[in-house]
């Protein structure tokens, strides 16, 4: 990869492939992948990303909101695509672009299968998605004899698969939590099959799922931060290859006495004399104000440079006073060594939060490596 020459997050397509065959690695062979590609694929370029994952052999997409399941539709991708986060306000364009809802209430059970019959659709497929103790989304284990009254001899909507999701699938003192909620999706899928008359799919781990409870796969899984090389564990992290590299240059040097401050509020006093760059990237393209003052840094040349100062919304100033640097340099924020993990910890945040922060200001690079 040529050096950067402006703020851009490179995208590596073959970590992606390396991590996807690690996960699939963990995997019954008849078990079905669904990527989850929300949020502009957790940062990364959701079209590239699924564009890859297709070629790899993935079966199914998610997205959080319908008008992401959209933008992949746009871009010519026909794998199916379950919308995680149905609203009736989206009932039209999941309809129009053959997305999959996820039913998660009596009432939005209701309003999509009239709106179903109102499209005069046959069996569209949607799926249920049960609370088992994250208490964000879905139908109680209780809620399962209403909701197939509701459905029974339903011509214009069918199961096609019941889901769960985890709520500390990385967490080993939560484990007996954990399989409380595996044993509640246990029962439930028990009870559906016996219910219904044709076979719908079952789903419930995520990425840390699959890694700590392989044996609850059923017929599919879904990973997300796994596929973008993070597996929320130290020995998991060594095993997966981060996929995107957030990079900037140095646009212009500094050099400050004692008595000068820094930015924004004064908030640096110089005590020595010191040597600052400052960087085209801000709390705009995703870098908090959080990382200022100290807390966050970026690697110019090898060595780590804090960030001084508070964030501003298009620049950041580092501390370069002990590296040896010009204007022009390439300056790494995360990608391999300083991964995303270890950044975001900084500030009390998790990876997939930085990544999905890097905001759309900032130029996708997609290559292999
Ligand atoms: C985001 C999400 C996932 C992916 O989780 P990871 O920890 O990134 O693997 C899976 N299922 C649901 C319901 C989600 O919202």
């Amino acid at each position: 990869m040529s050096k950067a020459s402006e703020t851009v997050l490179e995208i590596d397509l073959n970590a992606l492939a390396h991590n996807y065959n690690y996960i699939t690695s963990k995997l019954e062979k008849e078990t079905k992948v669904m990527a989850v590609v929300k949020a502009f694929g957790y940062g990364s370029d959701a079209v590239m990303v699924a564009k890859e994952l297709v070629a790899l052999g993935v079966s199914y997409f998610a997205v959080a909101y319908a008008k992401e399941g959209v933008l992949l539709r746009d871009a010519g991708i026909t794998t199916p695509i379950l919308v995680l986060h149905t609203l009736p306000s989206n009932f039209d364009s999941i309809i129009n672009k053959c997305l999959e809802p996820s039913i998660y209430s009596k009432k939005i059970l209701k309003q999509f299968v009239a709106f179903a019959e109102q499209e005069q659709q046959r069996n569209y497929p949607i799926h249920l998605k049960f609370n088992t103790g994250l208490n964000r989304l879905g139908f109680t284990e209780e809620e399962l004899p209403n909701i197939l009254e509701e459905l029974t001899g339903n011509q214009h909507v069918k199961i096609k698969s019941a889901f769960s999701h985890l709520a500390a699938s990385e967490d080993k003192n939560e484990i007996d939590f954990t399989k409380r909620q595996l044993n509640s999706f246990k029962r439930i899928r028990e009870s559906l099959l016996s219910a219904v008359s044709y076979r719908p799919f079952f789903h419930t781990l995520n990425t840390s799922g699959i890694l700590n409870f392989p044996s609850h796969q059923y017929d599919m899984v879904r990973t997300g931060i796994g596929l973008y090389g993070f597996g929320n564990d130290l020995i998991e992290n060594k095993k997966l290859k981060p996929v995107a590299t957030l990079k900037t240059v140095i646009s212009q040097i500094h050099t400050l006495q004692k008595g000068d401050t820094l930015g924004y509020n004064r908030a640096y006093k110089v005590q020595n004399t010191m040597k600052t760059a400052t960087l085209p990237i801000g709390h705009a393209d995703g870098i908090s104000r959080a990382f200022g003052n100290g807390i966050g840094w970026v690697t110019i040349n090898g060595q780590k440079a804090p960030i001084q100062g508070n964030v501003c919304m298009d620049m950041i100033m580092v501390d370069v006073s002990n590296i040896e640097c010009e204007e022009g340099d390439e300056v790494i924020i995360f990608g391999t060594t300083t991964t995303a993990e270890k950044l975001s910890n900084a500030i009390n945040s998790i990876s997939y939060e930085l990544l999905t922060a890097i905001s759309q200001r900032v130029k996708r690079v997609v290559h292999r490596k």
